[in-house]
């Protein structure tokens, strides 16, 4: 895979994707780092790409992405069009017919992945790229940005979960640790890491009848 370019030479500039709170959360940490983020990436001339909404840590991203110049490209359903009150001033918006389609889109436009503090929807839209990543189906950076230790815990539960022997030691490394917005920019427009795929053992003799879904 070709790594993002940062320098600016590229005909098509990187582009990170946010997942974050459609929540701004309990402490003025969180809304601070999100702004951080968006300010940051728009320094960089790198493309924002998150869920499109005006609300929570989304919103408070996406306009510090706007407010220093950035490009930035909100990704929604029809049906949250209203929920999470679709931000009227981005770059692009996109709308698309369902969650799975959004998170297929998101895939699609970005080269790297951070993830801010945030709820159920932020921990699906993350399983979804660790899954797709250990999967193979694609090879792209997922940075935790770990805003007042929020993550602590979930990076204790990958370590149990290598123990109980259901997360490949190798995996682990999927999960991407940042402290700054620097570092998780730095870890983000840099290399996936080489982890080799949940699969790659899988045995060509197996060759049992298969029935398609999709047509
Ligand atoms: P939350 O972390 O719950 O505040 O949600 C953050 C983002 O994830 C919002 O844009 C939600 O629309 C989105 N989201 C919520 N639930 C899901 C889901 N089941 N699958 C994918 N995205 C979701």
């Amino acid at each position: 895979m070709s790594r993002p370019d940062v320098t600016g030479t590229d005909p098509r500039p990187t582009r990170l994707c946010l997942f974050c709170g459609s929540n701004a959360g309990s402490s003025d940490v969180y809304t601070e780092a999100a702004r951080a983020f968006g300010a940051a990436v728009a320094q960089r001339g790198i493309t924002l790409v998150y869920g499109g909404g005006s609300v929570g840590l989304m919103g408070e991203g996406a306009n510090a992405a706007l407010a220093e110049g950035g490009r930035v490209i909100g990704v929604i359903t029809e049906q949250l069009l209203r929920a999470e009150v679709a931000h009227g001033g981005l770059t692009e918006l996109e709308v698309v017919n369902s969650m799975h389609a959004r998170k297929a889109r998101m895939t699609e436009l970005s080269d790297g992945f951070v993830v801010l503090p945030g709820g159920l929807g932020t921990l699906d839209e993350l399983a979804e790229i660790l899954t797709w990543n250990q999967l193979g189906i694609v090879t792209k950076p997922v940075v935790l940005l770990d805003v007042d230790g929020y993550w602590a815990a979930l990076h204790e539960w990958v370590e149990s979960a290598v123990v109980s022997g259901f997360v490949r030691p190798s995996h682990r490394m999927l999960l991407q640790r940042a402290a700054t917005v620097d570092e998780a920019i730095a870890l983000a427009t840099g290399p996936a890491p080489d982890v080799g795929h949940k699969w790659i053992d899988l045995d060509p003799s197996n060759t049992g009848e298969i029935r398609r879904a999709d047509g």
